[in-house]
This record gives C-alpha cells, sequence and structure tokens, in this order.
C-alpha cells in the first residue's frame, strides 16, 4: 500500500526533471542562437565599415586619378607645343657655326672611303682624344659597316648625308624622304641598333645655296619633320682652295687661319683631308681652341 501511494509522485518528479532538462536545452539553445545571431550583427556592422573606409579610399583615388589625367592632358599639351616648337626651329634653321663665345670647334667629315683610310681617321681622332661627327653616304656604310661601328664605339657621331649622296633639289619630296629613310636602314643595320642623329648635311650643299630659297624650304620642311637640323659649315676646302693645289700644308693652313669659337669644319675622307687631321688638332689647341663633335659644340655653355 505504501509502495503504491509513493510510486505516482516519484513518476512526477521524474518528468519534472526531463522538463527541466528540455527548459535548459531550449534556453541554452537560445542563448547559443543569440550569440550567433549578435556575432553575425557584429561582423556585418564591421565589414559594413570597411565597406564605407574602401568606398572612401576609392573616391580619393578617383579624385587623385581625376587630377592625374588633369596633369597629363596639360604635359602632353605642352609637349606637343615644344615638339612644334622644335619642329619650326628645325625647319627654319641652317646650322653654319656654334656659339662663338666658346672656344669649340666642331670636327665633321663627309662621304666615306675604303675601310683603311677610315682607321687612319679614327686612329689620328683616338691618339689626340677627339670626338668627331661624321656624314657617311648610306652606300658607304653599306660598304664598310665595321668601321662605321668602331666609329661610333669610340664615340664619334654620324649624321645623315643621304643613301646615294643625291642632289637633292633635283628629286621629289617622297625620294628625298627615301634617300634619309635608306641611310637610316643602312646605319641601323650597321651597328645592330636603331641609331638617332640629329643632324642633316645636304650633299653638294644642293638646295640649300643662297639662290636656291625655294628649294631650302622644301627641304628643311622634310628634314624637320624626321628630326633632324640641317648642317652646314663655315670652313670648307673644296670651294676654297679650288683654285689651288690642295696640299695637306695648305689645307692645314686654311683651317687653322679661319677658325674661331664655334666654327664647323667640313672635311672629307679623302688622303690629304685626313693627313692633315693630326696638324689641324694640334694646330686649334695651340690657338687655344677645342676640336669636338657637332653635339659637343651646340651644347656647350659659352665660355665664363
Ligand atoms: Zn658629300
Amino acid at each position: 500500500m505504501v509502495q503504491q501511494y509513493y510510486g505516482r509522485p516519484k513518476q512526477t518528479k521524474k518528468k519534472n526533471i526531463l522538463r527541466i532538462f528540455i527548459f535548459l536545452f531550449l534556453l541554452a539553445a537560445l542563448a547559443v542562437l543569440a550569440l550567433f545571431s549578435l556575432s553575425q550583427h557584429l561582423m556585418v556592422q564591421s565589414l559594413n565599415e570597411n565597406l564605407d573606409t574602401l568606398e572612401s579610399k576609392i573616391d580619393q583615388i578617383e579624385e587623385e586619378n581625376k587630377m592625374l589625367w588633369e596633369q597629363y592632358d596639360e604635359i602632353y599639351e605642352e609637349n606637343e607645343k615644344l615638339r612644334e616648337e622644335n619642329r619650326m626651329l628645325r625647319s627654319s634653321t641652317v646650322i653654319n657655326n656654334g656659339n662663338r663665345e666658346t672656344n669649340k670647334v666642331a670636327i665633321t667629315i663627309d662621304d666615306g672611303a675604303h675601310a683603311p683610310l677610315i682607321h687612319r681617321t679614327l686612329d689620328h681622332l683616338k691618339e689626340h682624344n677627339v670626338r668627331a661627327t661624321l656624314f657617311p653616304m648610306g652606300s658607304w656604310v653599306d660598304q664598310e659597316p665595321e668601321v662605321w661601328q668602331r666609329a661610333v664605339n669610340e664615340g664619334h657621331e654620324l649624321g645623315n648625308h643621304t643613301y646615294s649622296h643625291a642632289f637633292l633639289s633635283t628629286v621629289s619630296d617622297e625620294r628625298v624622304r627615301e634617300e634619309l629613310k635608306g641611310w637610316q636602314e643602312s646605319v641601323n643595320d650597321a651597328l645592330g641598333f636603331e641609331y638617332r642623329t640629329l643632324f642633316f648635311r645636304p650633299p653638294g650643299m644642293d638646295g640649300f645655296t643662297d639662290s636656291q630659297g625655294q628649294q631650302r624650304e622644301r627641304l628643311m620642311e622634310i628634314v624637320a619633320d624626321k628630326g633632324m637640323f640641317t648642317i652646314l659649315w663655315d670652313i670648307e676646302l673644296v670651294y676654297a682652295l679650288r683654285n689651288e693645289t690642295a696640299t695637306v700644308d695648305r689645307i692645314t693652313r686654311h683651317v687653322l687661319d679661319n677658325a674661331q669659337g664655334g666654327s664647323i669644319v667640313l672635311l672629307h675622307f679623302t688622303e690629304n683631308d685626313i693627313a692633315a687631321l693630326p696638324a689641324i688638332i694640334t694646330g686649334l689647341r695651340d690657338r687655344g681652341l677645342e676640336p669636338c663633335s657637332l653635339s659637343e659644340l651646340l651644347l656647350a655653355e659659352p665660355e665664363a
């Protein structure tokens, strides 16, 4: 009887414990859920903050980008203006000499010859530590590529003297461009890289004599478009000594009598001109003048 009496309450107690467990379990699950959603919320919040920072950074970068583009446009415009000014300068300037306020005298040597004479020229220049500007025709460069390689390796400059020594006043614009391009291709081939020259010298001065104003304008436009200046001279021997025998002594004397600061001397790859070269170099130095290349002359600062 007693056992039966206590039986039922014992069952109720067990049920209560189960309910408490379920309650606690639900409570725990709820807590976990709450924590989870809280952490999600926090994560979303920090992500949003990150996004905001990123967006403001992007705005900043876009702003900077805009400014850079504006600067780029300005620089581009300025550059175009300078290029045009440069082109106009090239198309309107024939250079006969450099600044008279310097003691420099440019040595320029035209045309070309077989390798031994060119090597002899380079030997003289090397011995006296002089850089010169050489104006070979493209056809000579094709014939003797290695001597022109040596010249450039030893610090000399090459200038464009056309491919075939064409007299340009008598040929079409297209032919002039071909002659200039032909020279460029020969030199590039000989040297194995794209060679850049600022200097053009018209073969035989054709198109650039005083009576050839129209031709000169036409040719200079083409030369300027190709990025070059037209270079003549103030001392030459072919015309100056045409009525005399151009001996080594006579050549040397003519150059030294006429040279002054800023002079551009035109020699040719002939036996006598090259034989006179050492005496010309030492004679110039004796007079306080310094033989050099065209770039060295044209970029020289005036003497203080
Ligand atoms: Zn020539």
